[in-house]
């Protein structure tokens, strides 16, 4: 195992990335894709002078007073545009409605008092062109509404909706392996005997990734047995884009996973990080499909899936950039190893954080009170309270 620095294994990380591919998906099921083309205005917006209060409309609107309503002038959201046939009237509107040709204002009905076929103008402040938005005042037929790698959501599509895009061309999500090994390891609803231990990294690995939109994922448990495990990854490789393998990788006689792999000719491109946790991971590549040997222990299985695996899945899926956030400690840390150090923390009233003590990388039972972890780099052993340092929630946005 030759341990490289977390920016080499990022490096190489991003450099084995695939193209996004894209692909067509119904408007319905676009939340959370990324949009693969600009996105123009298929027509004006609004397509026309909208109404945006119900009341009268009018082009001659002289002040305070009386004023006629054409008797038969409604204008109806949904109805096409109405005509005021009479200039010296006033035609009765609803909001939604196109302004009816030959007006120019709108007044509300709070701002008037109906009387029979007469109307009373309440109000001497009538401005041309008051309650109506005006056609194309938003956005003009063949602007960019969108542009091409915007994370859609329910913002972007009401606005595809809007503009009668209800087949979306996205960049494809990623189908995602998860094989789990391990012999002392057996299913949450068996029996666990005195030595063996309940697996928990599948479900675990399968929730983080669900929380950033990647659901296409495809779990299974092999032994640590060397043909089984080379069975199992021939199954997967050829349907799966990444693979993620929890356990297998550290140093330990039944730690097969990087001679399987070998056999199998999937491209070894690191092993191993000058990282805490998660020293012992192991990255390849076959083809397209992407390998990553997480260790098994939960705290370092998950740190590392947040820290490399989400950011790569998400490039692969057409995000341009992601979004780092900082926060602030709020005590000193002193570091006694040249590692990067993944710090479990809790973020405190004051929005400062501050380490959650736990049990090394095998205990996740003691990180439930913490809100995730900050980054603090191999260059310095020494952290002071009040600087800022990235930090990676263990808890997606919609989980809260
Ligand atoms: P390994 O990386 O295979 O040496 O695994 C290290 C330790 O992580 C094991 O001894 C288990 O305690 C734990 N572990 C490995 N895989 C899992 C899993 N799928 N679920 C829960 N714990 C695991
Ligand atoms: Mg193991």
């Amino acid at each position: 195992m030759m341990l490289i620095s977390l920016s080499k294994a990022e490096k190489l990380i991003y450099q084995a990335l695939p193209v996004p591919k894209t692909t067509s998906i119904p408007l319905a099921k676009a939340n959370d894709y990324v949009l693969a083309t600009d996105i123009k205005a298929k027509r004006d917006y609004p397509p026309f002078d909208r109404i945006t209060k119900d009341g009268i409309a009018s082009a001659s609107f002289t002040g305070e007073g009386q004023q006629h309503m054409d008797s038969n002038g409604y204008a109806q959201a949904g109805k096409p545009q109405a005509v005021l046939e009479d200039t010296g009237k006033a035609n009765e509107v609803a909001t939604g409605a196109p302004l009816p040709q030959c007006t120019d204002a709108v007044i509300p009905y709070e701002e008037i008092e109906k009387q029979a076929d007469e109307v009373i103008l309440k109000t001497k402040q009538v401005r041309a062109r008051q309650h109506i938005h005006p056609q194309g005042s938003d956005s003009k037929k063949g602007t960019i509404l969108i542009k091409k790698g915007a994370i859609i959501g329910s913002l972007e599509v009401a606005i595809l909706g809007y503009n009668g895009i209800h087949t979306v061309s996205v960049y494809a999500k990623p189908h995602i392996a998860i094989v789990t090994t391990g012999d002392e390891l057996v299913a949450t609803d068996a029996k666990a005997e005195p030595h063996q231990l309940r697996r928990s990294n599948d479900v675990m690995l399968q929730a983080a990734l669900q929380g950033y939109g990647f659901a296409n994922i495809h779990c299974s448990h092999v032994p640590d047995d060397a043909a089984q495990l080379h069975a199992e990854f021939v199954k997967v490789l050829g349907v799966a884009d990444v693979v993620l393998i929890s356990g297998g990788v550290s140093k330990g006689v039944y730690d097969l996973i990087p001679d399987v792999l070998k056999k199998l000719a999937v491209k070894n491109i690191f092993h191993g990080v000058c990282q805490r946790p998660g020293k012992p991971m192991w990255f390849g590549k076959k083809k397209s499909s992407l390998v990553f040997g997480l260790p098994g222990n939960p705290v370092s299985a998950l740190t590392c899936t947040l820290r490399y695996v989400v950011p790569a899945l998400k490039k692969i899926s057409g995000c341009i950039e992601p979004l780092i956030d900082y926060k602030t400690l709020g005590e000193a840390v002193d570091v006694n190893v040249p590692f990067t150090v993944f710090l479990p923390v809790k973020t405190k009233l004051d929005n400062e954080v501050v380490s959650v003590p736990n049990n090394g990388s095998g205990d996740f039972t003691s990180l439930v009170d913490s809100s995730g972890f900050i980054e603090l780099s191999s260059d310095t052993r020494h952290f002071y309270a009040g600087e800022c340092y990235p930090f990676i929630p263990w808890r997606t946005p919609c989980q809260f």
